[in-house]
């Protein structure tokens, strides 16, 4: 099933080198598009690598389901994630990036050139491969929580803490990104209850003792979210059940989900060193995987920062390590 229509321009192939049957060929693929993805071609675009990309099921990757972002260098006023977006969409295809809507559904990198499915039909030959395919923050699947992302639920105490400044928030999940949003928003914000399922939390021993050591941070032990509360101008409170069975609720303006992120790297799991979650492992300052011609950048390979700044950078050195790659294959393959 073809998960996406093709674009307009999908057919054109303008940066494509040759179009064979359903095979179309071409010298560097770069797949997603967030802030990885479109750095990436900004820069391969400018170095002539003539760029085609793949925007994936989110086109504009996860800030697009941001509101403002305020941390980004360059925008002293903020701006809308969406329409930041939509800025690097258009930067990337003014030096003629090919931005295509689509999927990559499937990979085989067992031989080059590398072979990538869009929309489980169309398959993409390609010299090199920019993987920025990002991550996506788990959610409970609680209607409820679904009904108020962007007016109050949020996966990113980062992006979104500020807008809680001196009111109360909660916080889901009992890991090292639950105690890291917690204490982040501790530092703005006027109370945060931490919610867990269970009487210990899984954070590291010196996160757990900087919870407990936090005079506005209470844990709600033993708890689960039964339902958000909200009206038409956002999240009110969220309704908890303990686990014996009694409910409460708490009064908050903002909900953060920490439950975790999946990393979107299915698809290269035979091919690519992954840790045991699915981050690709890149080498150390660089964005190589263990396959020649294949670089990961953004959230799919870091667990750890995971800003749109810092997924901008390191579509930067995507880019400049496969420009790298390709010029000196173009010099073997010529001697
Ligand atoms: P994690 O370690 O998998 O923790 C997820 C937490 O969410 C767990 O406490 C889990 O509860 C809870 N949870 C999962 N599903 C839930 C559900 N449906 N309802 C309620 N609670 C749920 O994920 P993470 O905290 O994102 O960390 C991922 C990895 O990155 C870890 O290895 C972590 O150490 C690392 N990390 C490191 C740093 C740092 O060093 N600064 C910062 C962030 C993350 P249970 O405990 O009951 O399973």
């Amino acid at each position: 099933m073809a998960l996406f229509k093709q674009m307009e321009n999908q057919d054109e192939s303008k940066n494509a080198e040759d179009v064979n049957g359903d095979v179309e060929k071409v010298k560097l693929l770069i797949i997603g598009s967030g802030p990885a993805g479109y750095t990436a071609a900004i820069y391969a675009a400018r170095a002539n690598l003539n760029p085609v990309m793949y925007e994936g099921m989110e086109p504009g990757g996860q800030l697009t389901t941001t509101t403002d972002v305020e941390n980004y260098p360059g925008y002293p006023g903020g701006i809308k994630g969406p329409e930041m977006m939509e800025d690097f969409k258009k930067q990337a295809e003014r030096f003629g990036t090919d931005v295509r809507f689509g999927l990559a559904t499937a990979a085989d990198l067992s031989k080059q050139p590398y072979t990538i499915t869009i929309d489980e039909k169309k398959k993409i030959e390609a010299d090199a491969l920019i993987i920025a395919t990002g991550a996506s923050a788990k959610y409970l699947g609680l209607e409820s929580e679904d009904k108020f992302k962007g007016m109050g639920v949020s996966a990113c105490a980062t992006c979104d803490g500020f807008f809680y400044k001196n009111q109360d928030v909660a916080v889901v999940g009992g890991g090292d990104t639950a105690a890291e949003e917690a204490l982040y928003l501790a530092g703005i914000c006027k109370k945060v209850y931490l919610i867990h399922r269970r009487d210990e939390l899984r954070a590291s021993k010196i996160m757990q003792k900087r919870i407990m050591n936090t005079e506005n941070i209470e844990v709600q032990w033993e708890s689960r979210t039964k339902e958000v509360l909200g009206d038409e101008e956002g999240v009110t409170g969220v309704r908890l059940v303990k686990n014996n069975g009694e409910e409460y609720t708490i009064d908050v303006m903002g909900f953060f989900v920490a439950i975790g992120h999946k990393p979107n790297s299915d698809i290269f799991k035979d091919y690519l060193d992954m840790d045991e979650v699915g981050y690709i492992n890149t080498e150390a300052g660089s964005s190589k995987t263990n396959l020649d011609g294949v670089f990961a950048c953004g959230d799919v390979q870091d667990s750890t920062y995971r800003q749109a700044v810092t997924a901008a950078g390191s579509g930067c050195k995507a880019a400049l390590d496969a420009e790298r790659y390709l010029s000196a294959k173009e010099v073997d393959e010529n001697e």
